[in-house]
């Protein structure tokens, strides 16, 4: 049985390549509000602790609740769009992130805070715009991830995480990128331990 609010050290904030999503073994399903922007989406916000380990489904009574988040809906659906099959309108995505990551940070922010959060640091990192200022596109060629963490450090002023997956030729490609972020979810900081990315020194960036 776990408690309820478990303390917890930093926030991994997720974000996920929809080209490299699609494109995998597992493909993908348009969310039924149409096909996503070509810019990284938001995965998650998920507590974690420094030492490498994270709680999840920390409080089964705490329910998703859409109306909680009606003024953000929009927002969601073009910011945090789901992009798994059977198509479906998010819901389901968001309930699944807030029922294991977000119930591990009520301590800190409640259901609307908790998703309004991850819509504004998205705004904050702007990693399309960063990586295409730097020339790095989504145009299916290959990039030092080197280059990659290098650009989005500068743009962040942190060091990212980097996630790559395989398509079906299975080149390593860029699917997640992970920022480190502060115990209140409004600033970037340091990561206290880094994610394993399994990705080759060069990586391809796919179209979507
Ligand atoms: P995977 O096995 O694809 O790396 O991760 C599966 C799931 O485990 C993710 O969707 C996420 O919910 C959770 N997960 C993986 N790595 C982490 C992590 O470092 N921190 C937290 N909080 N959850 C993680
Ligand atoms: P990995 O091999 O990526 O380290 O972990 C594989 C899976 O083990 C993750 O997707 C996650 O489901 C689970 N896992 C690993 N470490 C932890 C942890 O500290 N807490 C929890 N809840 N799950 C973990
Ligand atoms: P995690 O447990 O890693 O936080 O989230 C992964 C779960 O969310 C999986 O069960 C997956 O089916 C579901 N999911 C729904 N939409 C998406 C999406 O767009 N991307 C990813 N990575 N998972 C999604």
């Amino acid at each position: 049985v776990q408690s309820v609010a478990q303390d917890f050290d930093f926030f991994y904030f997720v974000l996920q390549w929809p080209g490299a999503y699609c494109d995998s073994r597992h493909s993908c399903c348009y969310p039924k509000t149409g096909k996503p922007a070509a810019d990284f989406g938001i995965h998650g916000l998920w507590p974690n602790y420094k030492t490498g380990g994270w709680p999840q489904n920390c409080n089964p009574d705490s329910q998703f609740d859409d109306l909680r988040v009606s003024d953000l809906m929009s927002e969601l659906q073009r910011e945090w769009p789901t992009l798994s099959c059977p198509s479906n309108d998010g819901m389901k995505f968001w309930t699944h992130e807030w029922e294991k990551h977000g119930t591990c940070a009520e301590s800190e922010l409640d259901q609307h805070d908790y998703f309004e959060a991850g819509l504004k640091l998205k705004q904050k990192a702007n990693l399309l715009h960063a990586l295409t200022n730097a020339g790095i596109k989504p145009d299916d060629k290959f990039y030092e991830i080197k280059e990659i963490e290098k650009t989005i450090k500068e743009a962040t002023g942190f060091a990212p995480g980097i996630e790559c997956n395989k398509d079906s030729s299975h080149n390593s490609q860029l699917y997640q990128i992970y920022l480190c972020v502060d115990t209140s979810a409004s600033k970037f900081i340091n990561c206290p331990v880094m994610p394993h990315g399994r990705c080759d020194s060069r990586v391809q960036f796919p179209k979507f």
